[in-house]
């Protein structure tokens, strides 16, 4: 038997297990909306949905799920706006109480209860990329004239040149 648990906007998205908790279902579901997610950091607008499923394995209560943000980030190689919505997964081992338990290792509930806002939050700040890129092999700009290296093949002389080869260079001309 399942129970579906789906939140209203705008309250604190707190997830009851106590029915999981006393056996009277083996599993909870949820869905969860972010809005705005402000916290995302480079990003110029940023929301999010989580799904997934809670389910008592005998006593060892896990969550699965995933995540599926939906952000405006800017390249940080070429500077373009574009969508990121790749999938984040969710997976936590939840405890009621941490007796003899790794504080790491588990979310702990506050009254049979979990914040599932604040999972699919710290989910996001960890698995985020640190940099956002348009594609992985974005070419980015040219650092002497500016044009978008993915759209046009400039001429400019781009290499890091270290001024000593010069001298060898001038050496083995003469
Ligand atoms: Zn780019
Ligand atoms: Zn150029």
């Amino acid at each position: 038997m399942r129970f579906y648990a789906c939140f209203a906007e705008g309250v604190v998205k707190l997830l009851d297990l106590k029915k999981l908790l006393d056996g009277s279902v083996d599993s909870v579901e949820f869905s969860v909306s972010l809005d705005e997610c402000d916290f995302i950091e480079d990003s110029v607008s940023a929301s999010a949905t989580a799904s997934g499923i809670i389910t008592n394995h005998s006593g060892l209560i896990l969550l699965e799920g995933s995540v599926k943000p939906n952000i405006s980030a800017v390249c940080a190689r070429c500077g373009k706006e574009f969508v990121y919505n790749e999938s984040i997964a969710l997976e936590a081992k939840i405890a009621d109480k941490l007796a003899n338990k790794d504080e790491d290792e588990f979310i702990l509930m506050v009254d049979s209860a979990i914040d599932i806002e604040d999972l699919v939050r710290s989910a996001l700040i960890l698995e985020l990329p640190s940099r956002y890129l348009c594609r992985d092999d974005c070419k980015g700009l040219c650092a002497k004239c500016g044009c978008d290296l993915n759209e046009t093949a400039c001429s400019c002389d781009t290499e890091d040149r270290d001024p000593r080869w010069d001298v060898l260079k001038d050496y083995f001309s003469e």
